[in-house]
């Protein structure tokens, strides 16, 4: 299927709040942006050991069980003190189902000995476009952010480890950044703005 004969995806997600985010950004493209669970797709078991494979494994999932072009994104939050840690296991650091509270918990704690100058980490986005479950050539977005973790969280927006996670070149933690100064500088934002751009490349080609 060419690009340009397309006009609607599923997003392989149940998050409302990606999905405000991504269809927002495809509205440019005049694509209609449905989620999974308009068609009673189960979220994925993330069995890769990639961000890249499991975002894949997500998308392929939700063309399979609805004959549709998907979106997936899978991200994380990399810590080198940690050698990577939680990476692809952000959402579920502290035990499956364990929710923000505790991972965060989890995240000061496995850091409390830890000198400022070695709190560094980034956040990591992969966004996945496939065409349909077959698709050979997958087009993939990635990117990241660079911050550091605070020692107390900071601020009430954003979610997951936003309180923790500090930029310095802004001098706020993310959670403190409005939704739009987040989505300019974050990891999938800028992941997402690849992704348009050469979504439009594949529509002007066709
Ligand atoms: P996913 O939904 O399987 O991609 O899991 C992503 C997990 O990574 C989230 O549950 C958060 O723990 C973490 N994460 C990814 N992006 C962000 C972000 O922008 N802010 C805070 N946490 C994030």
């Amino acid at each position: 299927m060419p690009a340009h004969s397309i006009s609607k995806l599923v997003l392989a997600s149940s998050n409302a709040g990606k999905l405000k985010e991504f269809s927002a950004l495809l509205a440019q493209l005049d694509l209609e942006v449905v989620p999974q669970s308009n068609f009673q797709v189960e979220d994925a078991e993330e069995t890769g050991l990639s961000f890249v494979e499991n975002a894949i494994i997500k998308a392929r999932h939700a063309c399979r069980e609805t004959g549709l072009p998907a979106l997936a994104d899978d991200s994380g939050l990399e810590v080198d003190a940690l050698q990577g840690a939680p990476g692809i296991y952000s959402a579920r650091f502290a035990g499956q189902g364990a929710g923000v509270t505790k991972n965060n918990q989890k995240l000061l704690e496995s850091l409390v000995n830890v000198p400022d100058a070695e709190r560094t980490g980034r956040y990591q986005c992969v966004l996945v476009f496939m065409r349909h479950a077959e698709d050979p050539v997958p087009l993939i977005c990635q990117s990241f952010w660079e911050g550091v973790i605070l020692r107390e969280a900071r601020g009430e927006g954003g979610f997951g480890y936003d309180p923790l996670f500090f930029i310095p070149e802004l001098g706020m933690s993310v959670a403190e950044l409005t939704p739009d100064v987040k989505h300019q500088h974050s990891h999938r934002g800028k992941a997402a703005a690849e992704l348009l751009h050469a979504l439009k490349q594949q529509l002007h080609h066709a």
